[in-house]
């Protein structure tokens, strides 16, 4: 099968030198069916006794065909998620060089500690005083939080960066509702290099959303922002260090100006971990700003699950933060659950990720504030060796050193007939996971890299021979090892286009399921 560009999707398909293997296995790695092809109805892990004879309650409701699960024994079940397993790319695997994401190694030793009984088995509504070790730990993890940012407070249960966004603009919208300008202050200036999450936040709260030029050196435009400011402006959204991979080099002056027009300054906090232990948000004039657990603070990112992006606020918006929160009693602390002032209500059922918040924090203390600065500044050499060693063969989209991301464009592919997305393809043919791609969208094909301070010298050297030999081949004319690519994944190249504007959500069996007698 071909996608839309022509370009094989079947394994074996096109690829040279390949033989096709009986049952379409390769080596070790086994093909698989989907878990609805596989099995028998009637077939199950375990044994249950036959269903008593009742009066149906059901009214006529009652299933009269199968429900068409698929029925699997236990190993059956093992085997297929194991062999899908081993087609994932993963941070324990090797390099990922995904920026934005930071993709660090995850510390064996946080979830050893998130493993311990008396955390993991803990329920939410478990009595408070039967818990008052664990809220303990979500004090002093909100303690780290807010000594780390310079912020007098913190929301812990925003359950991902983006939800965090929702609770500091919810907040920053509450707080321009206490004031009486709530039906004012519509407007939220956000720079057109942002990540898709803060438009997408700024718009869910009913903001109008403006965006702000990049200058040439890929930073906020000063002079077009403060053209913006007026009495409408809600807020400003903004990333630092930003998606390009630098710091906003004005960003005292931006805070000061929009404060100065009644605005709050929303950082978005992802890139934390760039500056963490050196920089202390709350000092650069920040209202709001979510950090997300899962990067800076290496907690696992799950399958788009577990995340966790606690909210830091400035006195002119804690009061308005979402329930519950820690506090500090003569005896310990004890958790706020109740309604309460000013707060704008809730983020979650509960009080957020806990398994999340036991890594973070034996993430902080087993670093200690120095160990995390070095972190930081790790991260940030790692970025800039990979810049230096590749601006010869690539293009780097800004002049001048980079904080922990390295950004570059496609200019160096300019007539090779090899797009950005072919180089990402052939990245995996060599082994490695894609940097992210096309993003930010200021840079054109753009390709961000981030290393993080975990990759070894001998780690980040085998990536750097590797896009060199990419770039080269790619400017020798080698098209078909990019347009072909990937030649060696269990499928080719997909129609991502297609699947993401008409997703195949249901599937269908070949053969009709049978109606029950
Ligand atoms: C990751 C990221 C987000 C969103 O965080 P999630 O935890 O994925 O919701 C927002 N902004 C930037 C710059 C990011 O890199």
């Amino acid at each position: 099968m071909m996608n839309r560009q022509g370009r094989p999707t079947a394994p074996g398909e096109g690829a040279a030198g390949r033989i096709e293997t009986v049952l379409g296995h390769r080596g070790l790695d086994h093909e698989e069916a989907l878990i609805f092809e596989i099995g028998q109805g009637g077939r199950s892990g375990v044994d249950l006794p036959d269903v008593p004879a009742v009066e149906s309650r059901l009214g006529g409701l009652a299933r009269n065909d199968t429900i068409g699960l698929p029925g699997l024994s236990e190993p059956q079940v093992v085997r297929h998620y194991v062999r899908l397993s081993r087609r994932n790319y993963a941070i324990d695997m090797g390099l990922y060089p995904l920026g934005s994401c930071t993709m660090k190694h995850n510390p064996r030793l946080n979830e050893k500690l998130a493993r311990l009984p008396g955390l993991a088995d803990l329920h939410p509504l478990a009595p408070l005083s039967t818990v008052s070790g664990a809220i303990e730990l979500m004090g002093t993890l909100a303690h780290w939080l807010k000594v780390l940012t310079g912020m007098p407070a913190v929301a812990l249960s925003p359950k991902a960066g983006a939800h965090g966004e929702l609770c500091g603009m919810m907040a920053i919208r509450a707080a321009h509702v206490a004031k009486g300008e709530g039906a004012l202050r519509t407007r939220v200036l956000v720079p057109e290099s942002a990540h898709g999450t803060n438009p997408a936040t700024a718009a869910y709260c009913g903001f109008k959303v403006d965006p702000v030029p990049a200058t040439e050196d890929g930073r906020v435009d000063l002079a077009a922002l403060k053209a913006k400011l007026g009495p409408d402006v809600a807020a400003i959204m903004l990333t630092n260090p930003n998606t390009c991979g630098l710091f906003e080099r004005d960003i005292l002056e931006i805070a000061e100006a929009v404060h100065g027009v009644g605005g709050y300054f929303y950082c978005d906090g992802a890139n934390f971990n760039a500056i963490v232990g050196r920089v202390r948000p709350g000092d650069l004039g920040v209202d709001a700003m979510h950090i997300n657990l899962h990067k800076t603070f290496s907690t696992p990112h799950g399958g788009g699950g577990p995340g966790s992006g606690p909210v830091v606020l400035s006195d002119a918006l804690a009061p308005f933060a979402p329930l519950p929160w820690v506090v500090e009693t003569d005896g310990g602390y004890t958790l706020v659950e109740a309604e309460a002032g000013e707060s704008f209500g809730r983020m979650a059922a509960f009080h957020g990720q806990m398994g999340m918040f036991v890594r973070a924090l034996a993430y902080m203390m087993s670093h200690g504030a120095d160990g995390l600065a070095q972190a930081a500044s790790d991260a940030v050499l790692a970025a800039n060796y990979i810049q230096a060693k590749l601006s010869d063969v690539m293009t780097a989209a800004f002049e001048g050193p980079c904080m922990h991301e390295a950004l570059f464009d496609d200019r160096f592919l300019k007539d090779t007939g090899v797009t950005t997305l072919d180089f990402a393809k052939a990245m995996i043919d060599e082994g490695y996971h894609p940097m992210t791609m096309y993003f930010p969208l200021v840079v054109h094909g753009a390709m961000l890299i981030e290393p993080t301070e975990s990759e070894s010298r001998e780690s980040l050297d085998a990536f750097i021979a590797v896009m060199r030999a990419l770039a080269t081949a790619a400017k020798a004319g080698e098209v078909e090892r990019f347009t072909g690519a990937p030649h060696y994944a269990p499928r080719r190249r997909l129609d991502e286009t297609a699947a993401a504007r008409k997703p195949v959500l249901r599937w269908t069996p070949a053969v009709p399921v049978q109606a029950a007698e």
